[in-house]
């Protein structure tokens, strides 16, 4: 009796040593590996990125999406007691932002700053951008040829008088080019410019890129300005429309670029793990992930853009730092209000 009871006892030993093992082996290894990511970003863009590196290292990556100005105001008011590691934002306007309320911490990171143009990264190291958003020219091919076209700025030659249509002035893209255009050229011409736009206009100020591209499409105006991935977006659904893009400046600046990007937040718990996790999304593997489905250029130069995007053809970009989109913001609103630019 005794001989038959002793490896059962021991088997039973056994059994619950390795369920005691079994439970909390894994929350004693993975207790730390979770990263939290605030994201202005859509979620259907950037929720196949994270599953990614999460298959790929074991580290959860637990996203709250939400406007960016929301969010902004979540991670100053939960100060130190935030959850979050790291802040995914779009346009250089709203890093440049979230520097400024400090709620981002300084890093110095040597895989940022070989994967990543420096016009697309702070100097200071407090954000980066992850990829690349064009505004660029629009025209309709039944009554503009290309070679019509040169600059931004010639949009507001009187050939084009009536024939402009452009967003309004209250979006940050447009604040950005704007204020991009001040630090290239001076307040003084880009108030020229400005004011030669809004004389130009074909139509009043529309609240969004589609309704431009629509109203090029339609005849109602012949060129407009807009971001290269709703004119992707437009074109899958309506192949037939006469829209081409145009990149202007091509002989000076260049095009005028934006970025979607982000920063490690400044009371992460895990600053180091939140690194790892920005310079990932810098690299080779990680960009077209997260580009392509929004049709936007990958930031790290040495990864290809999606084939529907590369199609438009190459172009010269603006190579000055986009942190002065955030310094020239205020100036820039107020040049465009001036300049009756609604
Ligand atoms: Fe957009």
């Amino acid at each position: 009796m005794n001989n038959s009871s002793q490896p059962g006892l021991l088997r039973t030993c056994v059994i619950l040593l390795l369920m005691i093992l079994g439970f909390s082996l894994p929350k004693i290894l993975f207790a730390a590996e979770k990263l939290v990511v605030y994201s202005a970003r859509n979620e259907h863009l950037i929720k196949p990125v994270f599953d990614r590196y999460s298959k790929e290292t074991g580290v959860l990556v637990e996203l709250l999406t939400d406007k960016e100005a929301a969010l902004l105001v979540r991670l100053k008011s939960e100060g130190k007691n935030t959850p979050a590691d790291l802040f995914i934002t779009v346009d250089a306007g709203n890093l440049w932002q979230a520097a400024e309320e400090g709620v981002l911490k300084q890093i110095d990171s040597e895989v940022l700053k070989k994967n990543i143009p420096a016009h697309l990264r702070d100097a200071k190291g407090y954000w980066t951008g992850l990829s690349i958003r064009a505004r660029t020219l629009v025209y309709n091919t039944k009554r503009v040829k290309p070679g019509d076209l040169s600059t931004y700025e010639a949009l507001g030659d009187p050939q084009w008088k009536g024939r402009l249509c452009l967003r309004t002035s209250n979006k940050v893209y447009n604040q950005s080019m704007v204020a991009m255009m001040i630090h290239a050229l001076g307040e003084k011409p880009t108030e020229d410019i400005v004011r030669s736009w809004v004389a130009n206009l074909a139509a009043p100020v529309f609240s969004d890129d589609t309704q431009v591209l629509e109203a090029v499409a339609a005849g109602q105006c012949d060129v407009g300005i807009v971001n290269t991935y709703y004119f992707g977006r437009l074109l899958r659904s309506k192949p037939d429309l006469p829209l081409a893009l145009f990149w202007p400046n091509q002989n000076d600046r260049g095009v005028h670029v934006n970025i979607s990007g982000a920063g490690v937040t400044l009371h992460s718990k895990r600053p180091e793990a939140a690194q790892r996790l920005l310079e990932w999304l810098s690299s080779a593997e990680a960009q077209n992930l997260f580009a392509d489905d929004n049709l936007e250029y990958p930031a790290n130069p040495r990864v290809k853009s999606a084939p529907e995007v590369a199609a438009w053809g190459s172009f010269k970009q603006d190579q000055a730092n986009l942190a002065k989109a955030g310094e020239l913001q205020k100036d820039a609103i107020r040049l465009m209000d001036r300049m009756g630019y609604k």
